[in-house]
């Protein structure tokens, strides 16, 4: 049985103390982000800690804002979604600690949540598209790899609707899980392959793939929008590996832009 992550910060401060890592990963040194999130925790449990009602982690967040807008995040509802989605509530008890730290962590079954700065960069980038600077959100958005469901809550704040699709029935489980409390936005969890993605709700104004594979799979390019933008982690080996890919679908037809150099899981195919 998995815990619950616990309830942040006052079971952060315990874990502060107490936490040991999770089998196959590693603690790092504490990033000053962390500092600020054990201050906050301290100060949190000094004020609250008797009258039992704890301290929400909005200030850690705010931080973790603060340094998303320092490294050049700009887009304002991109950041309100950061402010707002509780990351430490989508990683494992022992996790809890590291959880706004600007850092990938492990989500089980081989699968990592990326970075903060990775998941904004690519929120950023599907907001600069055609149609999403029109309606001033992310309109209709697929994304391919729900993992622990952190950027799928992210994504239905900017959006105005989203599929996500896992092909892990347990990240598939767990992702409705911690979403649970989620059910005012029109987010819909879909188990199964996500390289065909998802017709019945298509075209889509925004793609979003958070596993990189060697090709574009065609059902993303069919249920792309005019207008709309795909963006995905894509090996392309002329560009020595991994490397962020957006396609805009114009008028005229498909537009290619290859960005930063990253690091995503593998794609694959058929589900488990
Ligand atoms: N956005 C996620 C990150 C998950 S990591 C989060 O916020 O947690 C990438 C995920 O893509 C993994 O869970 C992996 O199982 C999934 N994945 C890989 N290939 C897939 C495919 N073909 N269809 C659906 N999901 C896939």
């Amino acid at each position: 049985m998995t815990a619950r992550p616990p309830r942040f910060p006052v079971a952060l401060d315990r874990m502060i103390g107490a936490a040991k890592p999770a089998a196959g990963t590693t603690l790092r040194p504490q990033a000053p982000l962390q500092h600020a999130a054990q201050a906050a925790a301290r100060h949190a449990c000094g004020r609250h800690a008797a009258s039992g009602l704890g301290l929400d982690s909005a200030a850690v967040r705010q931080r973790m804002v603060q340094r998303l807008r320092a490294a050049g995040v700009r887009h304002e509802a991109v950041l309100q979604a950061f402010a707002a989605v509780e990351r430490h509530r989508f990683v494992d008890t022992a996790l809890v600690i590291q959880a706004y730290e600007d850092t990938s962590l492990p989500i089980g079954l081989q699968q990592t949540i990326s970075k903060p700065s990775v998941v904004a960069r690519m929120l950023c980038l599907l907001a600069e598209g055609a149609t999403a600077r029109a309606q001033g959100h992310l309109g209709r958005v697929l994304e391919i790899g729900t993992g622990c469901g952190y950027q799928a809550a992210l994504l239905a704040r900017v959006g105005r609707s989203v599929v996500s699709i896992e092909r892990l029935k347990g990240l598939h489980d767990k992702a409705r899980e911690n979403l649970s409390g989620h059910r005012d936005a029109d987010l819909r969890l879909v188990y199964g392959d996500g390289r065909l993605g998802h017709a019945p709700r298509a075209p889509y104004d925004s793609i979003v793939a958070a596993a990189g594979g060697d090709d574009l799979p065609p059902a993303w390019l069919e249920q792309l929008a005019v207008g709309g933008r795909l963006v995905a982690p894509m090996h392309d080996a002329s560009r020595g590996g991994q490397v962020l890919l957006v396609v805009d679908r114009q008028p005229e037809g498909l537009v290619r832009h290859w960005h930063d150099a990253v690091h995503f899981v593998p794609l694959k195919s058929g589900a488990e």
